[in-house]
This record gives structure tokens, C-alpha cells and sequence, in this order.
């Protein structure tokens, strides 16, 4: 059995510039994994805390006071991992440690574990119970052959929480290359639409300085119709159908807007307000108009029934939970009951650690609700998402478009389409050729 012979914690950055936790894991004196935790802008109010007081210092102590626990353990048991995990921390939540140090902990255990194992972290993780069972009996593929890759979903144009005043109240607007028949094309495609609104946004705008939200999408100064025109006009410009080569989602992060005291969503930049029948009504015709084929938070964190209105009127669009469900395994079983979504957002810094993350994807497999692996919109330049959204089988990666960190978790799918020596068309033939395509929406 492999095991852990260092484990070294560190202070570091990440892209907002806000202090966060790295990991450092060796197995067996040789094999070295790497983590960094990511945080969100727009938060949850069910997630895991990153940090207990005193911030990364005291996540640091406690990692440095328990490092006797960690050493021996076999980094590549993620439910073991998560048993050394929860003897340091055993209540809900992380409260001691943080989530973040669960995070890099359970991470970087697990890409030391395979490189001593000479296997692609996917693989690794595809392999771990109770995942490998729920997604082989959900599945029509025996297992051993059921990676796909996910579309990538990207932000072309920021608002909300992740940009300035005078941006949509929004939070984003995403394209995905919903016509490519390979992660290539996929990838591509999202940085031609990207670029082309530029263009656009440009020429009504001469004044426009070029200015992108958190997450690499623009960040102009229109409301929220204006810029999902000028997404639409993007697409359009470049020859494509939306609906067809590519599709816009929308992440409302209604949340944002939610006011509780009030009970109405208050669109300040915009200068409207929603009760929660308009908000729904509000959601569906945008739904309608840009043929979204991806709804997520479209209201508030807490309206589990006026989620599930959406869903029923949209079965063919990725009605989407990501405040709403937070990576728990257990608010996706009730969401998942009360049909309030049929995709949700997994994002394991919102769960704490990975073996939570992994529950939360074998409760959606078992459930039938399609997954979307996301990045934070405070980001590392550290790629393992895109390993996790392939031994998932999440529909989509959420990982932007453009900027250092979102572009290094779509070169790593790049890297992953050569591993069996193909174009993600699934007709290689060597011993990794275990990808199919892309995933099927
Ligand atoms: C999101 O809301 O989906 C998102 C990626 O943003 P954040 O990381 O700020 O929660
Ligand atoms: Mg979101």
C-alpha cells in the first residue's frame, strides 16, 4: 500500500489576490501532489467556511499540529483520506480546520497518489466507491469505459458579484459549443465567441476599455438585456444558430438579489424589483428568448419549489442548482425529491473535501440529476477540476473562457485527449483509450 511520508502546508495567493492554503503531499519519499484552495465571490449560506478564525494561520497550525495523523495514510483511499480528515475535524462543516484545508488536503493526497500509481487522476477517482458503482449502474457504458468529456462552459460576460457597478445585476453569461463533436472544437469555439463580443461590445460602445469581470468574461456597462444581445449577436455574427453550434446559459445567482426582509429580488443596477411570481417569469422569458440551454440559481438559494415551476416548464434546459444545492449530498437528495433541478454545480470547496464531493456526485448519478463541475470565481492556476468533471461524468466543466486560471484547466483537458492518442472522437485504441467523446446533453 502506498503511503504518505510528507505532508507541508503554505501561505500562498490565489487569482483575486486573497490569501488562501497550499498543500504539499508525498507519497512513498518520491511522488508529490499539489493543491490550492479556491474560494467563491458569491456564496452559499449552506456552504463549508474556507477558514475558522484566524483565517489561514490557524488552518495552517492545525495542519502542522496533526501532520502525525496524516503520515501513513494511503493517499489514494479517498474514503480513507477522509477518515484521517474527520479524526483531526470531526464535526460538520470543517469547523476547526476549514474547508480549505480539507480541500488541499483530500486533493493533493489524491494526485500523489497517482502519479505513484502512474495513472491519470481521473482514472483514480473514477475508481473510488460509492462513485464507481452509482455512475456504472446509471450508465448504459460498462465502466471501464464510460469517461466522456464534459462541454466546457465559459464565462463570456460578467456581472453581479464578480464585476464593478454598471455591469448586469447577472452574475453570468456563458457560452458552451453545445454542435462540437470534440473537446478541441469545443474549446475553441467558446474563445471565437469570446473574442467576437469584444467586437461587438466594442462598436456600441466605442468607450469601452476592454474590462473583464473575476472570471475573464467582459464586464461592460448594460443591463441585462442589452448584454444577452449582444452575447446572441456574437454567436450570430460568427455564423452560428444558438441552439445549435452553441448555446448561452445564464448563472443568475438570484441569491445576490434575493432580499429577504422584503421578499423580493431587487435588480439595484437594472433599477427593477421582482416579486418571487415575477422572478420566475422574469427567469423564464430570458429562458425562452436566448434559448438558454443552462439556468443556474435562477432563484433564490432557499426557493426549492419555485425552482421546481422552472424545471417543469424547461425539461430540456439544464435547470441548474448551485447556491441552491452546494455540493451536499443531502440537500441534492431533497432538491432531487421536490424536482427542483435537473443539473446541479459541483464546486468541492463549497463540501469541504473531496470524498464529500464524490457523495454528492454518486447521489446525483443515483437521482438522474447531470452534473457541472465548476471552478470559483477566486481561482488557482492548479487544473484537478478538469480531472474530477471527466471521473464524474459531469455534462459540462464550468471553467471560463479566457484568463491563466480558467485557460489551465482547459489545456489540461487537451493533455487528457492525448493520453489515448486521439481527438476525443473515442476511436484510439491504446490502454487509455477509455474517453468516448464528449458527453451527451
Ligand atoms: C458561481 O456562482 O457559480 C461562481 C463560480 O462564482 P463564485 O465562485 O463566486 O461562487
Ligand atoms: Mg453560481
Amino acid at each position: 500500500m502506498p503511503a504518505i511520508t510528507a505532508v507541508r502546508g503554505r501561505l500562498v495567493y490565489n487569482s483575486r489576490g486573497s490569501p488562501t492554503i497550499e498543500v504539499d503531499i508525498t507519497t512513498d519519499g518520491r511522488h508529490t501532489g499539489r493543491a490550492v484552495a479556491p474560494s467563491g465571490a458569491s456564496v452559499g449560506i449552506h456552504e463549508t467556511a474556507s477558514f475558522p478564525d484566524g483565517g489561514v494561520a490557524a488552518s495552517l497550525q492545525i495542519l502542522n499540529d496533526n501532520a502525525g495523523r496524516i503520515y501513513g495514510a494511503d493517499p489514494g483511499d479517498v474514503g480513507a483520506m477522509h477518515g484521517v480528515i474527520r479524526e483531526i475535524d470531526p464535526e460538520p462543516g470543517y469547523p476547526k480546520m476549514g474547508g480549505s484545508l480539507a480541500f488541499a488536503l483530500s486533493i493533493a493526497a489524491a494526485e500523489s497518489a497517482a502519479k505513484s500509481a502512474g495513472k491519470p487522476l481521473y482514472r483514480l477517482l473514477g475508481e473510488q466507491e460509492p462513485l464507481a458503482s452509482a455512475l456504472s449502474s446509471a450508465s448504459a457504458s460498462p465502466a471501464s469505459k464510460r469517461y466522456r468529456f464534459p462541454f466546457p462552459l465559459g464565462n463570456i460576460l460578467g456581472g453581479g458579484a464578480h464585476a464593478g457597478p454598471g455591469t448586469p445585476d447577472i452574475q453570468e453569461i456563458l457560452i458552451c459549443a453545445t454542435g462540437s463533436d470534440t473537446v478541441q472544437d469545443a474549446i475553441r469555439t467558446n474563445l471565437e465567441v469570446h473574442s467576437e463580443l469584444r467586437r461587438v461590445l466594442q462598436e456600441s460602445d466605442p468607450g469601452f476599455s476592454g474590462g473583464k469581470g473575476d472570471e475573464g468574461g467582459w464586464a461592460p456597462k448594460l443591463d441585462n438585456e442589452k448584454a444577452l444581445q449582444a452575447a446572441a449577436r456574437a454567436c450570430e455574427n460568427l455564423g452560428f444558430t444558438l441552439g445549435r453550434e452553441v448555446s448561452l446559459g445564464v448563472d443568475f445567482a438570484s441569491s445576490t438579489q434575493w432580499d429577504a426582509s422584503r421578499s423580493r429580488y431587487v435588480y439595484d443596477r437594472a433599477g427593477f424589483e421582482n416579486d418571487p411570481g415575477e422572478q420566475i417569469e422574469f427567469a423564464s422569458d430570458l429562458i425562452s428568448r436566448f434559448k438558454l440551454i443552462y439556468a443556474e440559481d435562477a432563484v433564490h438559494e432557499e426557493a426549492f419549489e419555485d425552482m421546481a415551476q422552472i424545471r417543469a416548464r424547461f425539461p430540456d434546459v439544464l435547470v441548474t442548482g448551485d447556491d441552491l444545492t452546494v455540493t451536499n449530498a443531502a440537500i441534492l437528495e431533497k432538491a432531487a425529491r421536490g424536482g427542483s433541478c435537473n443539473a446541479a454545480i459541483l464546486k468541492v470547496n463549497q463540501a469541504g473535501g473531496l470524498h464529500d464531493a464524490l457523495e454528492f456526485a454518486a447521489a446525483g448519478a443515483r437521482n438522474g440529476i447531470s452534473l457541472v463541475t465548476s471552478h470559483r470565481s477566486g481561482e488557482s492556476t492548479e487544473s484537478h477540476i478538469s480531472h474530477i468533471g471527466i471521473a464524474t461524468g459531469s455534462k459540462m466543466l464550468k471553467v471560463g473562457v479566457v484568463g491563466g486560471e480558467r485557460v489551465a484547466k482547459l489545456n489540461e483537458l487537451l493533455r487528457i485527449a492525448e493520453l489515448r492518442g486521439g481527438d476525443g472522437d473515442g476511436d484510439g485504441d491504446t490502454e487509455h483509450d477509455l474517453i468516448q467523446g464528449m458527453a451527451e446533453l
